[in-house]
């Protein structure tokens, strides 16, 4: 491996963002193919997308396996590409890096399966609606859960895709959305956002009930207009919060890990500073999340009180 840095055509990334922005809220993915150069570097050739079948959710995406097997096939039958790799949107969650998650079903694949190495490539959509792609190398024999790469661009487009394309083969889903902008080889700094769900084990952000709460919140907010940027993050002591911009104004609300039984912290955050600090009572909290309006209400109230 040299360098780590991994080879991919601009058109390939250009439609893995279409991908992305195709599933804005929820997780997407595909697999990568290609080969390896003479001096071992890892070279993708054709990336596909979801497959129709595939199974998608806010924090989990599931391939559609014969849409896989059936496009490695082809691709290997025609130009002897090999599945290389994978990439899947963490779309606007804010994590960057791969999860503990991804992490254990990459340690699983390669102890089982017959390829020493994995590309996995991790997507985000910024604030700018830009999609963040970040590859990342995973290897059997590897002290390390992974080596974090960079991409080198090939200019234009991959000659697979071009072939392909020229053929008129129908097998490859194509992403429905034409706009698209990528960022790559971005410096990810570790702040407080989500690394991975490290909480307590009785948190109830951990039940089924609390996930489903956490989602619903997380849904009920980004649909309000006067809501936006809204982001799950975790903070350095592991509680959970959701951040979004409302009037203007960045705020954070801190879930604890015993809710209901201990009031939501909620801050206005200037420069990442906390600036002013409110907590919802107890009795307020029984419209969280159904009657959102009542709880953002109360939140803007009450922190004009104090403000002003
Ligand atoms: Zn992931």
């Amino acid at each position: 491996m040299s360098d780590n840095q991994a080879l991919i055509y601009q058109s390939e990334l250009d439609f893995i963002s279409r991908c992305v922005m195709d599933y804005p809220d929820s997780e997407t993915g595909g697999d990568f193919f290609g080969s390896f150069t003479r001096d071992g570097k890892i070279k993708i050739e054709y990336v596909i997308g979801p497959g129709i079948n595939t199974n998608r959710t806010q924090h989990s995406f599931f391939q559609d396996i014969d849409y896989l097997k059936s496009c490695g096939s082809l691709l290997h039958n025609k130009f002897g590409l090999q599945h290389i790799g994978a990439w899947h949107s963490h779309h606007r969650l804010s994590l960057y890096q791969p999860s503990s998650g991804d992490i254990n079903t990459m340690k699983n694949a390669l102890q089982n399966g017959n390829l020493p190495l994995f590309l996995i490539s991790i997507c985000n959509i910024d604030r700018n609606n830009s999609v963040v792609i970040s590859p990342f190398m995973f290897t059997r024999n590897n002290s390390v859960n992974y080596i974090p790469y960079k991409w080198q661009v090939l200019q234009g487009i991959s000659p697979f895709r071009e072939k392909l394309s020229r053929e008129g083969i129908n097998l490859f889903t194509e992403p429905k959305s034409d706009v698209s902008s990528s960022r790559i080889n971005i410096e990810v700094k570790d702040d407080n956002s989500i690394q991975k769900p490290l909480m307590p084990s009785d948190s109830y952000w951990k039940t089924d009930v609390g996930k489903n709460l956490l989602k619903e919140t997380y849904e009920s907010l980004q649909h309000r207009n006067h809501v936006s940027e809204v982001e799950i993050l975790q903070k350095k002591d592991n509680r959970i919060a959701i951040r979004f911009k409302l009037s203007g104004l960045v705020h954070e609300m801190i879930l604890p890990h015993n809710f209901p039984n201990q009031p939501i912290e909620v801050s206005i955050l200037s420069n990442e500073q906390v600036f002013s600090q409110i907590e919802i009572p107890l009795k307020k909290q029984r419209h969280f999340p159904s009657d959102m309006d009542v709880v953002l209400r109360f939140i803007e109230k009450k922190f004009r009180k104090k403000l002003f």
